[in-house]
């Protein structure tokens, strides 16, 4: 969409799905072959990594606003290819933050990424503005019901006075009989919606986006539409990493060596005889076993071959290349 590539999603209500539709809208920019950065600017409250199942183990963007450590020591592979910037989640660390410095820091995301996505806290303050004035667009989520809608019309009002640019409404949680705010509507382009599913928030409490562990909802499908817009790219079947790897999916998955963990396919290389084109997986790997991250770039990810129940991992792979 007309050369904008950093988005601010924001809303005037908290819980009406930000956090949600940044994770998973990044996941679908990133099958679509762009490199996207999320960053967690909720820096109050924390939580877009655990819709990653990613546990910061260093650096976060409290440190990189506290100005002790650089936006790069900050950033961690999440699966689905997309790299994550979290938030830290302790209050001592919040203290320290300086927000001004995300005036340097957007820049430099903007220059390393086809596609910066920013999750902000909801409300006012000049902490969850900030963000908005740095973004080429705000992505603005509501669900249909009126307290958030009225909350809604409000933050219009404020990104006005800032000069923010929205380039679009995204409404959350619909229900075949919800009626989609007419005032809303009016006046601000309508990017897509998404249905109220339980799946959404299973996916979420899993730690895996939901367009990763269900490809085939209309969730997915909805959220997909959004990311062509977005990008003005558009979806192929050839677009997932796996299936542009050449990987067949009947084969796969009657493999007794293939095993899922945490958005990555691990592979038990000794069990396959079929002659199947992997990714470069040379380094740090245990010998005989290759990961194939979601990505296309696996030189991040090591996982542990999990032995768990693997019961629904036909479907799971057919679900991949669907
Ligand atoms: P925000 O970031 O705006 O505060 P979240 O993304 O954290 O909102 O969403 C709030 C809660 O609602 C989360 O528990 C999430 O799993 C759930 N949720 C979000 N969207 C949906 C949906 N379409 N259907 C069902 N649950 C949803
Ligand atoms: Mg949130």
């Amino acid at each position: 969409m007309s050369g904008q590539t950093v988005y601010a999603i924001a809303s005037g209500k908290g819980g009406v799905g930000k956090t949600t539709i940044t994770a998973n809208l990044a996941v679908a920019i990133a099958e679509l072959d762009y490199d996207v950065a999320i960053v967690d600017l909720d820096l109050g409250m924390a939580n877009l990594a655990g819709w990653f199942g990613v546990t910061p183990s260093g650096s976060t963007l409290h440190t990189v606003l506290a100005g002790n450590a650089s936006i790069a020591d900050a950033q961690y592979d999440a699966p689905g290819g997309v790299t994550l910037i979290p938030s830290g989640t302790d209050v001592s660390s919040y203290a320290d933050t300086d927000i001004e410095r995300l005036d340097a820091v957007i820049p430099e995301l903007r220059s390393s990424f086809e596609y910066v996505l920013l999750d902000t806290g909801a409300g006012i303050s000049h902490e969850t503005v900030r963000p908005l004035g740095l973004s080429d667009g705000v992505l603005l989520t509501t669900t249909p019901r009126e307290p958030a809608v009225d909350n809604t019309l409000a933050t219009i009002e404020l990104l006005d006075r800032i000069d923010a640019s929205i380039t679009g409404l995204i409404v959350n949680r619909t229900r075949p009989e919800s009626a989609l705010p007419d005032d809303l509507l009016a006046a601000q382009t309508l990017l897509g919606t998404l249905p109220e599913d339980s799946t959404i928030a299973t996916a979420h409490e899993q730690g895996v986006p939901f367009n990763i562990a269900h490809p085939d909802s209309a969730a997915t499908e909805r959220i997909r539409a959004i990311a062509e817009e977005l990008t003005d790219t558009t979806y192929t079947s050839e677009t997932t990493p796996l299936a542009a790897a050449g990987l067949d999916p009947d084969t796969l998955a009657a493999m007794d060596a293939v095993d899922i963990d945490d958005g990555a396919l691990l592979i038990d290389l000794e069990d396959i005889d079929a002659d199947l084109d992997f990714p470069d997986t040379s380094g740090s790997r245990p010998a005989g076993e290759t990961v194939l991250d979601l990505s296309g770039e696996s030189d991040e990810t090591t996982r542990d071959q999990d032995s768990g129940d693997d019961s629904d991992r036909g479907g799971f792979l057919s679900r991949l290349f669907s």
